[in-house]
């Protein structure tokens, strides 16, 4: 039996059809940009949420970045964000002119410390963009203290974390504004690239509504410089289809998240801590080995998929050297890009491979562990294995 990473195509199986109605609809009507489907899937996002507002927009990126620059921030300004994040984080940040400021992350949960952040913070500090990594959420009562504290935005990356819950309260209604990403491996993801604003502000809401389509509101009436950045009607009429069926797929991602760590737990990999108050989306199931590459050749095998997420941490990427960070200025992120390892975490496994994919997983993990603390020449560092300049989501 061979499991791979994780497969689109096998994911959208058992959907296809209502996604081919869904895009037959949309091209019978032949209305493709702030149409329909756009609205509807607006209101439904929002309601699933609890927020009062979602704004679809071309992807995370870009809602992210908007939100940034619906709240006024730009050049001069510093953003707070984790060190150890998708690139896209810092990205959405420099693209508005404002600079990134790194915090440290916590080797239990992966998401930035909280206890480091007030030490970043300075006179040109304008927000906390805090990321709910790996589906796992963020300790926000803590930031918010912090940022009520400094007069700050708290601005949640949950691109990673639809469906996610906070003390029972939803991932990207936790602060003052959030990003989502479509992009389609994330737990709700378009046929394409996608993203939404979310937040409870309305002057918020209509800030993002006309930048993302050229500053118009009016046709042909450009009040202030924005963007194309528009979620367009197939892709919207596609998430309508995936948005009900997320809580069940996510049903799915945590009952595998539990047998993993069940399997796991006397198996020598470091596993992921969950908070009492986190109830994480299980976008990634990450765990850590100081034997990376012999573990993943272990994996390999067994004919089981892995992945990295993320080999190299951003203030390491050549993008931004020009912020001045080198190796040692982030040790834990930079120990945890070296041993971190994405292990296969989908929705459509059936009984039988989730059954073969625990025992594989804690043989392989084993079996590494053994040969490596015996010192055989398997080549047992922690280099990275299949790592892909520019990262891969
Ligand atoms: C996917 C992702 C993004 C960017 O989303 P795109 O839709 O690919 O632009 C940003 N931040 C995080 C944490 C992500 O995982």
């Amino acid at each position: 039996m061979s499991l791979p990473y994780f497969e689109v195509r096998r994911a959208e199986e058992g959907i296809r059809a209502e996604l081919m109605t869904a895009v037959r609809h949309v091209i019978e009507r032949g209305h493709y940009i702030l149409g329909p489907d756009l609205e509807a899937f607006e209101h439904r996002f929002a309601s699933y949420l609890g927020a009062r507002h979602v704004i679809g927009v071309a992807n995370g990126l870009e809602a992210l970045m908007l939100l940034l620059r619906a709240l006024g921030i730009g050049p001069g300004d510093e953003v707070i964000v984790p060190s150890h994040t998708y690139v896209g984080t810092w990205v959405a940040v420099t693209e508005c002119g404002a600079r990134p400021v790194p915090v440290e992350a916590l080797p239990t949960t992966y998401n930035l410390d909280p206890e480091r952040v007030e030490a970043r913070i300075g006179p040109k500090t304008r927000a906390i963009l805090v990321v709910h990594l790996y589906g796992q959420p963020a300790d926000m009562d803590l930031l918010s203290e912090i940022a009520r504290r400094h007069g700050l935005f708290l601005l949640e990356d949950a691109a990673q974390a639809h469906g996610a819950r906070y003390k029972g309260r939803m991932a990207g209604t936790l602060a003052d504004g959030a990003g989502f990403s479509f992009y389609p491996t994330k737990n709700l993801g378009a046929l394409g690239d996608g993203g939404a604003v979310v937040t409870n502000e309305d002057a918020v809401a209509d800030r993002v509504r006309l930048l993302r389509n050229y500053g118009t509101r009016t046709r042909y009436v450009s009040e202030v410089t924005g963007l194309n950045s528009r979620l367009d009607e197939l892709q919207a009429a596609c998430l309508l289809v995936k948005l009900s069926h997320l809580d069940a797929e996510n049903a799915r991602r945590r009952a595998l998240a539990a047998r993993l760590l069940d399997a796991l737990s006397d198996s020598g990999l470091g596993l992921p801590a969950v908070p009492s108050w986190a109830d994480p989306a299980w976008h990634l199931f990450v765990v850590t080995t100081a034997h990376r590459a012999a573990f993943q050749r272990a994996l390999a095998a067994r004919g089981i998929g892995s992945s990295v997420h993320y080999p190299v941490p951003p203030h390491l990427q050549p993008s931004y050297r020009w912020l001045g960070y080198g190796p040692g200025a982030f040790p834990v992120t930079e120990q945890l890009a070296d041993h971190i390892v994405s292990l296969p975490m989908a929705p459509y496994f059936t009984d039988e491979e989730v059954h073969h994919l625990c025992m594989a997983l804690r043989e392989a993990a084993l079996a590494t562990h053994a040969s490596c603390e015996a010192k055989l020449p398997s080549g047992c560092s922690g280099r990275v294995q299949g790592a892909r300049p520019g990262g891969a989501e």
